[in-house]
């Protein structure tokens, strides 16, 4: 039985995954009592079980700001939280597999210094053969960023749900909200745990999220999709930096122990009212003949483990960051599009100024929920690295 004092918070918020867990501590770190409702358990869903990739490159030009300071927060986490959640800034490198591949990683490179932006920058053949000697030779040369890299989810998530814990965060697990009402300025939410109330209420619920702003009347339009990874057997280091390709779907990296773990929009199906993704061979196939081109060595190679989780995607491939523009007291952030993992520090950090009511440089109107019903919507600039698709 929770006591009547822990179910009034003066903010509420809706999504144990590394969004709602980075906006609770920053709040708590502003002394703000914050109480989390999860419907499963913390890092269940996409924030516990994605590829771990800490990525600034490849970034849509809206999001750049954002991902940048995120990628500043996670070099300071281990200050941040006490657990660095396995961060190592390996670099990442996007292939280029012929010369218009890599015109095209020149035209993107120019554009983005065009825009103030120098993060990621030009590397040809033999710098790319430096940095992964094993790598095939017909690959001519690609994009590096230095300062990115990946870490560990699920050790990430719990890092940030101890610490939120720590700072005063009450976390309530298998407690789904089921409605969400507003009397006055005053937030009341459903659960099969009772009624738990708030001042503000943050709506972080990954996947799922849409269904709650619908219930505010501000309909979104965010598709749950089933992403695939899979994990190999060990083998000898031979790769260093993060990998993604520009002509082909590909994530990839080498964890310290030797397994390599390969994703890459790999989308499988869903069962959505069941919470959980499911696996399609072939799909996964797809991934595993442009790894083995990359790097002959790997055919034999077996694959250990194979699994999907479920990630909220939206049409236009920019998240939902910010207030609600139907009612007071309440802010969204979910919607990343397969590549929400590297934001969650920094969007955490920014969504908790925004409802603080403190000045960011960053502004979040790129991401604003009511872009959908303007016919200009969106940001533009440089387009969304769809072929990247690196995690
Ligand atoms: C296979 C895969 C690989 C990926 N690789 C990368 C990568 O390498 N790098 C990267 O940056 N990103 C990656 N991503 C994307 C990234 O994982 C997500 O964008 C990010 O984790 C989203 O975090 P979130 O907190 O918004 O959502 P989630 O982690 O889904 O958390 C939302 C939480 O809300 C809870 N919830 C939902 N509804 C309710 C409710 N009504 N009441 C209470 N709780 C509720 C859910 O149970 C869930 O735990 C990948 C995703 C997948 C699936």
């Amino acid at each position: 039985m929770i006591e009547s004092s822990a179910r009034h918070a003066e903010v509420l918020v809706i999504g144990g995954g590394i969004h709602g867990l980075s906006t609770a501590l920053h709040l708590a770190q502003a002394g703000v009592k914050v109480t989390l409702l999860e419907a499963d358990y913390c890092g269940r869903h996409a924030s516990g079980v994605n590829a771990g990739g800490v990525r600034t490159l490849g970034r849509h030009a809206a999001e750049i700001p954002l991902a940048l300071s995120s990628r500043t927060l996670w070099h300071e986490l281990k200050g941040m939280l006490g657990d660095d959640g396995g961060f190592v800034p390996s670099g990442q490198l996007k292939l280029a597999e012929s010369v218009a591949e890599l015109e095209e990683c020149r035209q993107r490179v120019r554009q983005l210094q065009a825009l103030g932006f120098t993060h990621e920058t030009l590397i040809e053949q033999q710098e790319v053969f430096e940095r992964v000697p094993a790598v095939a030779r017909h690959v001519v040369g690609g994009i590096w960023v230095q300062d990115d890299g990946y870490a560990q989810p699920f050790r990430t998530v719990t890092a940030f749900r101890l610490a939120a814990q720590k700072r005063g965060v009450r976390v309530h697990e298998q407690t789904p909200v089921q409605r969400v009402e507003q009397t006055g300025t005053r937030w009341r939410v459903t659960t099969p745990e009772g009624h738990f109330t708030a001042e503000h209420l943050v709506v972080t619920a990954g996947a799922w999220a849409g269904e709650l702003a619908a219930q505010v009347g501000e309909p979104v339009p965010v598709r749950p999709e089933g992403l695939m990874l899979m994990v190999t057997h060990r083998v000898a280091p031979f790769c260093g930096p993060v990998l993604g390709a520009t002509g082909r779907a590909l994530s990839f990296k080498q964890f310290a122990n030797g397994t390599l773990v390969i994703g890459g929009k790999l989308v499988g199906s869903l069962d959505f009212p069941a919470r959980h993704g499911e696996v399609e061979m072939d799909q996964l196939a797809t991934s595993a003949r442009t790894v083995t081109d990359l790097f002959p060595h790997l055919k034999h190679l077996a694959v250990n483990r194979v699994w999907a989780g479920v990630e909220a995607f939206i049409a236009d491939d920019l998240p939902v960051i910010g207030a609600s523009r139907k009612a007071s007291n309440l802010s969204y952030s979910f919607g990343f599009c397969g590549s929400g993992f590297h934001m969650g520090p920094g969007t955490g950090k920014r969504l908790a100024q925004l409802i603080l009511g403190e000045a960011s440089d960053i502004s979040l109107d790129a991401f604003a929920i009511d872009r959908f019903n303007t016919a200009s919507a969106g940001p533009s600039a440089i387009q969304p690295a769809t072929t990247i698709a690196q995690h």
